[in-house]
């Protein structure tokens, strides 16, 4: 994997095989879109290097600041990462945004994060208790309502005891978070986890702050509602095109491209690529692009994936293989050289991760992580 902004974005296309077109505006944009539908600012998720996008170049886009005295941007409160080493890429960048880690930290890693001025997610005491002695700093309150992953129970924060409301009093969270399972799917057990995530707020009322910052929100449950409940929102797929919020279409950031490195003829009868899950019935017009399931293209796209070419749909025939695809171009004409769209627009014509996710019963995360594999990255849409 490599991470290029090359000087000329046309020069690098024209000589490369197969390439990521991240478009930085449609980030900014999808980012302007969710914050105009939530109401309220955002930590803008980019754990797991930007889902796969390049952890700089889309927190600048996202509108984290760089420099000591730049004011921050309105949308973004604050950058939400999962590891303290993504907070150091930040910080060596000399990013000066807030930073919300929302996984769990080992007592050992407290120090760091403190010395990285990350924001915590905490809800033991004894590390309430650490983070206090080490100077302390704002940290977020982690409850567990449903989710079952991190965070204090629910039921055991409303019946608090009372040491831990004194850890609390002591060193006040300024924010409390919960995070949902079933956003997607499942209504009920959404509107539980809510009202599990009120009653502990409401039963903690005389120990937390007034102006504590709840949130709850990730990218589903922002599409549930107009305006969130709380009073930040915690976006992440939804920054890089997947999904629809009420009715601001997201626009697809993710383009992934290829040349045509090989074209055959194939009989009637003979068969494409390994195990020979393809026959042709007729003779076929077969082109080869040069990406395969190291670069994230998945095996799930055997027989099932379409590409475009000059903005028509062509099928993925046979497997997919490590680093070949094949496709029928048989109704497209094309030759060696020709640009293929794997994700993204081309023209008019598009392949949004939401097709992608549906044809090929993968996860649009998944699909968006794979893609840090092998395939250089190019950026563009730049203010
Ligand atoms: C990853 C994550 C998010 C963002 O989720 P999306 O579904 O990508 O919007 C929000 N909150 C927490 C705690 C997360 O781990």
């Amino acid at each position: 994997m490599t991470t290029s902004i090359y000087p000329d974005i046309a020069q690098a296309i024209a000589r490369l095989p197969a390439w990521v077109a991240v478009d930085l505006g449609a980030i900014r944009r999808n980012m302007a879109r969710l914050h105009a539908h939530a109401g309220v600012p955002l930590v803008a998720m980019v754990k797991a290097d930007a889902y796969g996008l390049g952890l700089l170049p889309v927190a600048r886009a996202l509108g984290a600041t760089f420099e000591p005295d730049q004011p921050a941007a309105g949308a973004l409160w604050a950058l939400g990462i999962a590891t303290l080493d993504e907070a150091r890429q930040l910080r060596a960048a000399q990013c000066t945004a807030r930073i919300l880690c929302v996984v769990p930290l080992l007592p050992s890693e407290l120090a760091e994060a403190h010395a990285l001025r990350v924001r915590p997610a905490l809800h033991r005491a004894s590390d309430i208790v650490a983070w206090r002695a080490m100077g302390g700093g704002p940290w977020h309150l982690s409850v567990d309502t449903g989710m079952s992953r991190a965070g204090a129970r629910w039921d055991e924060m409303i019946t608090i005891a009372a040491p831990f409301a004194e850890v609390i009093t002591a060193h006040p969270p300024e924010g409390m978070f919960t995070h949902f399972h079933s956003a997607d799917v499942d209504t009920a057990a959404f509107a539980e986890q809510a009202q599990r995530f009120v009653a502990v707020r409401n039963a903690l009322a005389t120990v937390l702050p007034d102006k504590l910052l709840t949130h709850t929100d990730n990218s589903a449950a922002l599409a549930r509602h107009h305006g969130s409940p709380g009073a930040l929102a915690r976006p992440g797929l939804a920054l890089y095109g997947a999904g629809t919020v009420a009715e601001h279409a997201l626009e697809n950031v993710v383009h992934v491209r290829a040349r045509i490195v090989d074209t055959r003829e194939v009989l009637a009868g003979e068969s494409v690529s390994y195990r020979a899950t393809w026959t042709a019935a007729a003779t076929r017009r077969i082109a080869t692009i040069p990406v395969g399931y190291a670069d994230g293209y998945r095996v799930a796209f055997s027989n099932r994936g379409e590409v475009l070419i000059a903005g028509r749909r062509c099928a993925v025939v046979g497997r997919v293989t490590m680093d070949m695809t094949m496709i029928d171009v048989t109704d497209v004409p094309c030759e060696v050289g020709d640009v293929v769209t794997l994700f993204g627009n081309e023209g008019d014509a598009q392949l949004s991760l939401d097709e992608i996710a549906r044809r090929s019963g993968l996860l649009s995360y998944e699909l968006l992580i794979g893609l840090k594999l092998r395939l250089p990255r190019l950026y563009f849409g730049e203010a």
